[in-house]
Order: C-alpha cells, then structure tokens, then sequence
C-alpha cells in the first residue's frame, strides 16, 4: 500500500454529482479538467441518510479501488441550499433526511479526506466558466428543474445560506401555480420539463407524449404544437435571463441541462428572444452558449472546488 501523502501533494481529487436519479463521479488529475476515470451509478433516493452516504462512499470506493492516499479533496454537488460549510437548510429532494446536517462533514469523518459540498447549479456554474477562461458567466440548467450558478469576477456567487442562482424560482406570474418553494408562478412552474409535457397537451397536441424525451421527439419531427411550446418555454426563459443580465451583466450564458441537451437549438432560441427583452448593450457584448461540459459540468465544478479546497491546505 502506498504511503498516505501529505495533502498538499496529493495529484489527485474527486468530484461527485448527487442527482435526483444518479450519482456522476469522477477522479481527477490535479493539472486536468477532465476525468482520468468516472461513473455513473443510481441515487438510493428514498432509502433514507444512511443508504445515500453509503453510496457516495461506494463510488469513491468504485473510483479508488486502490485507496484515497492520493487524493487531496472530495467535492460534492447537490441539489438544494447548501451554505458554504456544507451544512443543508432547504426544502433539498432527496436530501430532506440531511436537513441541518453537513453532508460535507459526515464523509470527511468517514472518509479521512478533506470535503466540499455546495449547490449543483453552482459548481456546475464553475466548471463552465473555466472551462471558457471567463470571468463572468450565468449558468442555467434547465431540465426537470430550472436551476443555476453564477460566477462575477472569477468567483463563485453562493450568496446566504447557498441560495443564489435559483433561476427556476423567479416569480413570473403571481397569479401562476403554486411552487414546491411556496411561492407562486415560479419560471421552473411553466419550463421545467413535465410542465412543457403538459403545455403540449394543453396547446392540443396529437402526438403521444407522456414525458420530456417524447416531447423532444415531437419537436424534431417537426410537430407545430411542440415547437409552439419550446419558443413560448424559450421567453419565459429569455425574460429571466434578460432581468439577470441587467442586474449581473455575465458576459457568457450557458443554457445547459437535460431540455437544453435534448434540443440543440433552445441556447439559440432563447438567444433570439433575448433582443427583445434585454438591455440591447449588454446583449450586444454577451454570449449565449450550450453547455460546453453537459452532464459531466456538476461533477467537473465539484472537482475544482475540491482542488481550491486542497490547494489551500496545502
Ligand atoms: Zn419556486
């Protein structure tokens, strides 16, 4: 067995992305932003605390069958309000069992290695804007949920309590449909991917669509009402990124997630509806963009956050 390096010279770190469904994880050279080895293995989501720690601890286990000697940092991202101690405070699915607890501090006790959690849209947020080399950059994951992260001036903004980015719950409609956050007519409420299910059906479309893929299908076939859908879904989207823009000016959006992965042409559409519902300056001089990392870009952010972690401790 190898001696246990001091962290400072450990080469490696990890990254994992706790999802609703999956656990992503992946090793990571201290030089390099992509994985040396990753997986992917299902999130026990309703088994209760000690069955998800478990499981992280079984994919770090997966990733490092050789042990964690050389490994200087874990980060995690979640879904939910995580602050910058790891402890969770909201209403986190799958994580109600670890409300008030630090998800960071239990797998640090377990596994002897220093650990970082935060927000999955965040670190996610991170991951893109470095992987651009910019300094600015508003990240939306738009899948199932709307989430996000912001980075101003090189920085991650987590803002109180890990709260900031959530671009899913702006208010877009007061008199709209009541929220899982408590509040009503949130962004997430009208394109989050069962409400664009259920808008198709609505509008009246024909096509035998039970959930996202289905409707994602329809659009490519060329299906008038899905289509309809995704351009009403990409303002709704443009209006709160447009109000973003004025209040952060990023200079890169990133329009990432499951919707957006499924049909390439969302980052551009919202990007068209942009020009009527953004300061027509501070278009002129941002981008909107895909995901450049797509379903690897939580994990990737998690990895980074380990490695500033670890280089402080250097
Ligand atoms: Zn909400």
């Amino acid at each position: 067995m190898a001696d246990t390096q001091p962290i400072g010279r450990r080469t490696t770190v990890i990254g994992l992305d706790l999802g609703g469904s999956s656990i992503k994880a992946g090793l990571f050279a201290n030089e390099n932003s992509a994985p040396v080895r990753n997986l992917v293995m299902p999130t026990p989501a309703h088994e209760g605390r000690e069955s998800l720690l478990g499981a992280l601890i079984a994919a770090v286990g997966a990733l490092c069958p050789d042990g964690l000697s050389d490994v200087g940092a874990i980060g995690i991202g979640t879904p939910g309000l995580i602050d910058d101690s790891g402890v969770i405070h909201g209403p986190a699915v799958n994580l109600s069992a670890w409300q008030g607890t630090s998800l960071s501090g239990e797998v640090t006790e377990r596994l002897g290695v220093p650990c970082v959690a935060g927000n999955d849209g965040s670190f996610a947020a991170l991951a893109e804007a470095r992987a651009r080399d910019v300094d600015n950059l508003l990240f939306v994951s738009w899948g199932t949920g709307i989430g996000g992260g912001i980075v101003c001036g090189g920085r991650l903004v987590t803002g109180h309590l890990g709260m900031a980015g959530e671009i899913g719950h702006v208010c877009v409609d007061p008199a709209g449909p009541v929220c899982g956050c408590g509040q009503r007519g949130c962004l997430e409420r009208f394109a989050g991917a069962p409400e664009l299910v259920g808008a198709y059906h609505a509008r009246g479309g024909a096509g035998d669509v039970s959930s996202f893929p289905g409707l994602a299908l329809r659009y490519r076939v060329g299906d008038p009402v899905a289509k309809a859908v995704m351009e009403a879904a990409a303002v709704m989207i443009a209006r709160v990124v447009g109000a973003a823009m004025s209040l952060l000016a990023p200079g890169t959006v990133v329009i990432g997630g499951g919707v957006a992965e499924a049909i390439p042409e969302l980052p551009g559409m919202v990007a068209r509806a942009l020009t009527r519902c953004s300061f027509p300056y501070l278009f002129e001089q941002c981008r909107v963009e895909p995901s450049r990392l797509g379903n690897h870009a939580g994990m990737t952010g998690a990895a980074e956050t380990a490695r500033d972690l670890s280089g402080r401790r250097a």
